[in-house]
């Protein structure tokens, strides 16, 4: 224990010389804080800011979170992927505006209670914004402490986690949020995940037993049991002369739902079956020609598409039929199809 109570002074110091300038860390607004976390699982920092100033444009405040139409809401998430997080947050803010009045809640305990809002989520806001004295423990600081205290338990698992929280715990300085945060900037800016680690800049190299006992490439440990899925998909781009796109609405649940897309299909379907299809959607079809294939990588499965352009004689009543103009600034429109696109 005294061994790991010896990285808090120096990752401190190192913190306050190092932390990058990042929009939402200019002030400790929990406002900020909440959405940049919530954007930030799953997506680089890199990607995130841009996100996150247009959404601060456009949704200021908890108040017009709450009120804002989905349409408009998934619109800026476009891009972002899991869109369950940005239903999430607008479900939260409705919470907050009428349990709360408006302001949010200032305890973990509290924070934890809101849709979207897991035990990672409510450490990072409640220690940041709050100083509270509680844990906020990612895939970055798993990592980290593991290497620093040699352990070769698996991080996948819970039991894992747990031990960890409880150790930081332990050692929790009053500056939580500032502990916290440099925990997670050297995870992402040190103590790299893939490649190697920049150890020579660590503030912890001195009393990381990975580094000192040239572990790093065993640390951390992840047992994988997740068995991914394929499935290949045959994806229309499919234009009218006036050259209106259609799309259409996913169904409202399961993957992607309630998002547009590209008319499709399951399987890899050749010229003839496509006609056919074309056929019973009651469309005519002057030409097809092939795109490309594409591939887009979810959580649990992959989808391969094979990707057609059909130039069709007029619209029909099944799909909608858009403008480009109109697909890029009111449809919402997943990274998946908008890789067939470009
Ligand atoms: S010394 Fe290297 S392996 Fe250990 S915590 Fe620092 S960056 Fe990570």
């Amino acid at each position: 224990m005294q061994k790991l109570q010896d990285i808090v002074e120096p990752l401190l110091i190192w913190y306050q010389i190092n932390k990058r300038e990042l929009p939402w860390r200019k002030d400790k607004e929990p406002y900020h804080v909440w959405i940049s976390e919530i954007m930030l699982q799953q997506t680089r920092i890199e990607a995130v800011k841009s996100y996150y100033t247009r959404f601060m444009r456009e949704l200021p405040t908890i108040e017009k979170l709450a009120s804002v139409n989905e349409e408009k809401l998934l619109k800026l998430w476009e891009g972002l992927g899991y869109y369950s997080r940005a239903r999430n947050l607008n479900k939260a803010a409705k919470m907050i505006m009428e349990k709360y009045d408006g302001k949010m809640p200032t305890t973990y305990e509290q924070l934890l209670h809101l849709p979207g809002v897991g035990e990672y989520t409510a450490g990072a806001i409640a220690s940041i914004c709050y100083n509270e004295k509680v844990t906020a423990v990612d895939g970055n600081v798993l990592r980290v402490i593991s290497r620093v205290i040699g352990s070769k338990e698996d991080v996948l698992l819970l039991e894992t986690k747990r031990k960890i929280e409880q150790k930081l715990r332990d050692i929790m300085p009053t500056q939580s949020g500032d502990f916290n945060e440099a925990l997670m900037e050297l995870g992402e800016c040190i103590c790299f995940p893939n490649g190697a680690p920049t150890c020579d800049k660590c503030p912890m190299n001195k009393m990381c037993i990975a580094y000192q006992k040239n572990l790093i490439e065993d640390i951390p440990v992840r047992i994988k049991k997740l068995k991914r899925k394929n499935e290949t998909k045959t994806v229309l781009v499919m234009i009218t002369s006036e050259e209106k796109i259609a799309i259409e609405k996913r169904i409202n649940q399961g993957l992607l739902s309630g998002l547009y897309q590209l008319p499709n299909a399951e399987g890899d379907l050749n010229e003839n079956e496509i006609k056919e299809l074309l056929k019973d959607w009651g469309l005519s079809v002057k030409r097809i020609s092939y795109l490309k294939k594409a591939k887009h990588i979810f959580t649990h499965v992959d989808w391969e598409m094979d990707c057609y352009l059909v130039e069709v004689e007029s619209e029909n009543g099944k799909f909608m039929w858009v403008t480009k103009e109109e697909l890029v600034k009111k449809y919402p429109l997943p990274t998946a199809f908008q890789k067939v696109i470009k």
